[in-house]
């Protein structure tokens, strides 16, 4: 294995070339069946090792200040960084999805070269396993995680997933820090995914987006009906199954919805019988694509997320940035992010989205309801695209509050 140095796009970066590890088939996580690569607590060791020596003495006359740890792969880069010599940099490890904790058997003590006399639960212990989630909150001076709800949440059983002790005994250095989106990459106003193009003030490009999407899916829908789009992972997490129980409510406002995503087969196989059994109002695509992925936001009136946890959620902040109004459970970033139109919020003229919780099917089927009662009134739907469009979600704001998490560290 080889320490390689390497830039791109205006950063300096450290590699760990180690074909023995990571020349494979497949992503760095599954291979090529979707399966994880069996020795993957090697593979995401040495990468920790790597950094955390790093960390530790430095690499010629250049000292880190800051080791930041993101997920469980990255959990023991922290461990072996305090468990060796030199003084090293403050850690920081960040929580990005707490439901992939990095639990391998005991014997991964030995494997990864840990010192058994740490094999116990104030470090890197976890009910007999080894965690790398666990070693890397026990040995951060910071814990962030990406939104301040989700950093609530996690201190609470339901959604620690058995870490919530942990997160509630280090609340004072836990922090919740929204993700952003690369303001680039998403723009209406040069988006080469788009039929057409448009920008705040001006979306009348918007029409000509929901026309190709229409005919894309071979829909028959009029102008005047809301068109709903999903794109996600399909996954228990991501609620799809609450949105397959509340379709005939969408489908009773002749509404309809155009869903891209792929993952658990049951959930592929209900959505492919909504489009089969509605095939006027109802569009699925099974598999991954990221122009579609644009073009649904940029022509679908309104994006569905009823999420039954989401750390922080991006699918949302692009909805904003192409208003795409987002209509998600209230649990997470989805509740950091959205601003419900409630009686209240139309007043002020703030709203930028529905929220709904509990995150059932009949709560989502009520948020429909007054997402298509919104958007009949044409006035009020301009107004929240208005204030969704101009919404901050690029980097700025974040960044500014990772650099004073950063300093605060290293007091
Ligand atoms: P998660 O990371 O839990 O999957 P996020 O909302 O944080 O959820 O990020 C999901 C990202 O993946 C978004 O950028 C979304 O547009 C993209 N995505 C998900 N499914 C698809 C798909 N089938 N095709 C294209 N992009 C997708």
């Amino acid at each position: 294995a080889n320490i390689v140095a390497h830039s791109a796009e205006g950063l300096d970066l450290l590699l760990l070339d180690a074909p023995h590890l990571f020349a494979r088939p497949g992503n760095p996580y599954v291979d090529g069946n979707g399966h994880d690569h069996g020795d993957n607590h090697i593979r995401f060791g040495a990468l920790s090792k790597a950094a955390g020596l790093i960390a530790q003495q430095g690499l010629g006359d250049w000292t880190p200040d800051i080791l930041h740890a993101h997920d469980w792969q990255a959990g023991l880069a922290p461990v072996y960084m305090r468990l060796g010599e030199g003084t090293g940099a403050k850690a920081v490890t960040t929580i990005h999805n707490i439901a992939f904790q990095g639990c391998f058997p005991g014997h991964a003590v030995r494997d990864l070269w840990l010192p058994l006399e740490h094999f116990h639960r104030e470090s890197f212990e976890y009910y007999g396993a080894v965690s790398f989630l666990k070693g890397g909150l026990m040995w951060s001076d910071k814990i962030t995680t990406v939104s301040p709800t989700y950093a609530r949440e996690i201190t609470t059983p339901t959604y620690g997933l058995g870490f919530e002790g942990i997160l509630a005994s280090r609340r004072g250095d836990l922090a919740g820090i929204l993700n952003g989106v690369d303001l680039d990459v998403w723009d209406p106003a040069t988006d080469t995914a788009l039929a057409k193009t448009y920008a705040a003030g001006d979306t009348a490009g918007r029409a000509a987006n929901r026309r190709r999407l229409v005919d894309h899916f071979a829909l028959s829908l009029p102008d005047d009906a809301p068109l709903f789009c999903i794109v996600t992972r399909l996954t228990a997490q991501k609620g799809v199954d609450l949105l397959l129980g509340a379709l005939p409510r969408l489908l009773s406002h002749g509404a309809g919805l155009v869903a891209l995503g792929s993952g658990d087969p049951r959930l592929e196989m209900g959505l492919s019988a909504a489009a089969h059994h509605h095939p006027q109002r109802v569009g699925v695509k099974i598999g991954y694509d990221e122009g579609l992925s644009h073009l649904m936001q940029g022509g679908a009136d309104a994006i569905i997320i009823p999420s039954r946890f989401e750390p922080c959620g991006l699918t949302q902040l692009y909805g904003l940035r192409y208003g795409c109004l987002p209509l998600v459970a209230r649990t997470g970033g989805l509740a950091d992010t959205v601003i419900d139109a409630n009686e209240a919020a139309i007043t002020a003229n703030v709203a930028t989205g529905f929220q709904f919780s509990p995150v059932t099917v009949d709560a989502l089927g009520d948020a429909i309801d007054r997402a298509c009662e919104a958007f009949a009134d044409k006035a009020l739907w301009r107004a929240m695209m208005d204030n969704a469009m101009a919404q901050p979600v690029g980097w700025d704001r974040s960044a500014d509050a990772y650099l004073a998490l950063y300093e605060d560290a290293r007091r």
